[in-house]
C-alpha cells in the first residue's frame, strides 16, 4: 500500500515539475508585436501603381491547348517600354515566350542569383466589379487578373533593377530575372529556362520565386503581419482508383458493388489517414517563430514547448486545422468519380480520382505504395496518371536564408517572419537541378481578403505595398556584395 502511494506521489511530483518547466519556458519567452508599415511616399506609389496597372491591362492568360507565344512577346515589348534601362543594359534571352534577362556581375567566380515570377495569369471568369483587364485603381487598390498573382512580383524586381541601373550600380554576381509564361498551366516554360542554365553549367546561389508573401494573422491565436517564407514545396500526384465487377441488375443487387467498395475505401482514408504525421524543420521553425506573438498563454506554452509536447500536438493538430495537417503529412483528396450510365445499371467499372500532395518524409514512391495497398484491400486497382515529387528544402542555417532574413529585417523592421510549407505548386520546383536554395517569398503585403481573391473575382493588390517590395529586391541584389 505504502509503495503504491509513494509511486503515485512520485508521479504527481514529476508531472508538476514537468508543468513547471513548461510554464517557466513559456514565461521566459518575451511578447512581441508583428507590424507591417506600408509606404507613404505618394510619388512612388502613384508611379509604381501606373506601371503595374499597364502590366495588368495587358492580358496574359495562358491556355493549355493553345500556346500563344506572340501574345507574350507583346508583353515583353510592354516591359521594355516600362523598364527601358533593363532592356538596354541587360542581355535578353527569350525561349518560346519565356523571358530571362541577364545582368552581368563584376565577379565571375560568384554563382549567380535568379529572381523569378510568372507573367501568365489564369482566365478571369465570373462577374467582376472592376473589369479584370482594366487595371483600375480605386481607394488605393489596383484591381485586375494578375495584380496579386503575380505581376506585382514581376513589376517589383524589374523596377528594382531599373532603379539600381539608374544609380549606376553593377552587381557583384550575375543576376537573372526570369518569367515563364506557362506557370498557371503547369507547362514547360520553367523547365526550359532551367535547361538553358544547365546547358551552360550554371548553378545558382539562390532562386527567389513566389510562394509566401507578407500575410496577416497567419494562424488562429496569432495576430500581426508576417513574412511567410516557403521552405519547400510538396509534391503533386493524380491517381485513378478503379473498382470492377460483372455488373448485374440493380433489382437484385449483390454485396460489395464497385461503388460501395470505392465508398468504403474513401471513407477509411478520410477517417484515418494512412500517411505518417511528422514535424519538419519548416514546421518546427514556424511554431518557434510564431510563439512570441501568441495571444493566449496556452497557445504560447504549446508553441514554445513543441519539442516536449510533440506526440500530443501531432495527434491534435490535424483535427484542428486542415492547413496545419497539410504541412505535416502527405494528403489525398478525392476529386472526380464515375459509375455506370444508368439509374438502374450496376457499373462493371467505377472509378474515383485522387489528388495527392507528397511530403518529404513520405515521398511519391512510398505514398503511392501505401495508397495502392490500401485500395487493394477493397479489391480496387490503382492507376498512376501524372505527378512529381516534393522539392528540395531550403537550409534554414544557410547563407541564402540568412540574406532573406537580413533584407526583411532591413526593409520591414517590425515584421514577423515564419518559414512554412508551400502546399500548392510554383515554377521554382523545376529549378532543383540547378539550385539548392529556393526562397519562395514575394515581399508584397496582402490581407486575408486579397489572398482569397487570387484566381478569384476582383483580384487586387494595395499599391502602397509596392515601394517596400522594390526596396526589398534592391537590398537582396546589393547584399550579394557580402558573399
Ligand atoms: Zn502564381
Amino acid at each position: 500500500m505504502m509503495t503504491a502511494l509513494k509511486l503515485l506521489l512520485g508521479l504527481l511530483i514529476a508531472l508538476l515539475l514537468f508543468v513547471a518547466v513548461l510554464a517557466v519556458r513559456t514565461l521566459c519567452t518575451g511578447k512581441k508585436e508583428a507590424i507591417y508599415t506600408p509606404s507613404e511616399d505618394q510619388e512612388r506609389i502613384a508611379a509604381y501603381g501606373e506601371k503595374l496597372s499597364r502590366m495588368v491591362r495587358y492580358e496574359t492568360v495562358s491556355y493549355r491547348d493553345a500556346p500563344d507565344v506572340e501574345k507574350f512577346r507583346g508583353f515583353h515589348a510592354l516591359l521594355a517600354e516600362l523598364f527601358p534601362r533593363v532592356f538596354a543594359e541587360l542581355e535578353k534571352i527569350e525561349i518560346d515566350g519565356n523571358l530571362m534577362m541577364k545582368w552581368k556581375g563584376t565577379d565571375d567566380t560568384l554563382a549567380p542569383i535568379m529572381i523569378i515570377s510568372h507573367q501568365d495569369v489564369v482566365p478571369a471568369e465570373g462577374e467582376w466589379t472592376h473589369d479584370p483587364f482594366s487595371g483600375e485603381i480605386v481607394d488605393g487598390k489596383l484591381y485586375g487578373r494578375g495584380a496579386g498573382d503575380i505581376k506585382n512580383g514581376v513589376f517589383s524586381f524589374y523596377q528594382a533593377v531599373e532603379e539600381l541601373l539608374a544609380e549606376g550600380y553593377r552587381p557583384r554576381c550575375d543576376v537573372y530575372l526570369g518569367s515563364s509564361c506557362t506557370e498557371e498551366i503547369g507547362g514547360d516554360g520553367a523547365p526550359k529556362m532551367c535547361r538553358w542554365l544547365q546547358e551552360r553549367n550554371i548553378r545558382l546561389f539562390m532562386l527567389c520565386d513566389e510562394g509566401g508573401s507578407i500575410i496577416e494573422d497567419p494562424i488562429a491565436g496569432v495576430k500581426g503581419s508576417f513574412a511567410a517564407i516557403g521552405i519547400f514545396e510538396k509534391g503533386y500526384g493524380d491517381m485513378r482508383f478503379i473498382a470492377r465487377s460483372n455488373g448485374g441488375h440493380s433489382s437484385t443487387p449483390p454485396r460489395n458493388t464497385p461503388i460501395a467498395r470505392l465508398a468504403k475505401f474513401e471513407a477509411e482514408v478520410e477517417r484515418r489517414s494512412p500517411f505518417k504525421v511528422r514535424f519538419s524543420e519548416a514546421v518546427d521553425g514556424m511554431f518557434r517563430n510564431l510563439a512570441p506573438y501568441a495571444s493566449s498563454f496556452g497557445l504560447k506554452l504549446v508553441m514554445v514547448n513543441l519539442p516536449l509536447l510533440r506526440p500530443l500536438v501531432k495527434k491534435l493538430l490535424p483535427m484542428i486545422s486542415a492547413e496545419a495537417a497539410a504541412m505535416l503529412q502527405t494528403t489525398i483528396a478525392f476529386t472526380m468519380q464515375k459509375g455506370s450510365d444508368g439509374y438502374n445499371v450496376i457499373p462493371q467499372e467505377a472509378w474515383v480520382t485522387g489528388n495527392l500532395r507528397y511530403i518529404p518524409h513520405q515521398g511519391l514512391e512510398e505514398s503511392n505504395r501505401i495508397i495502392t495497398e490500401l485500395a487493394a484491400k477493397y479489391d480496387i486497382e490503382t492507376e498512376w496518371v501524372t505527378g512529381n515529387d516534393y522539392s528540395r528544402s531550403l537550409d534554414l542555417n544557410g547563407e541564402p536564408y540568412r540574406m532573406t532574413l537580413a533584407c526583411i529585417g532591413k526593409i520591414f523592421p517590425q515584421l514577423g517572419v515564419m518559414p512554412y510549407v508551400v502546399t500548392g505548386g510554383t515554377d521554382s520546383r523545376f529549378f532543383d537541378p540547378v539550385c539548392d536554395a529556393c526562397v519562395r517569398f514575394t515581399p508584397t503585403a496582402v490581407d486575408a481578403d486579397q489572398l482569397g481573391r487570387m484566381h478569384g473575382i476582383d483580384e487586387n493588390i494595395s499599391v502602397n505595398v509596392l515601394p517596400g517590395a522594390v526596396d526589398y529586391y534592391k537590398c537582396l541584389i546589393r547584399m550579394q556584395e557580402e558573399r
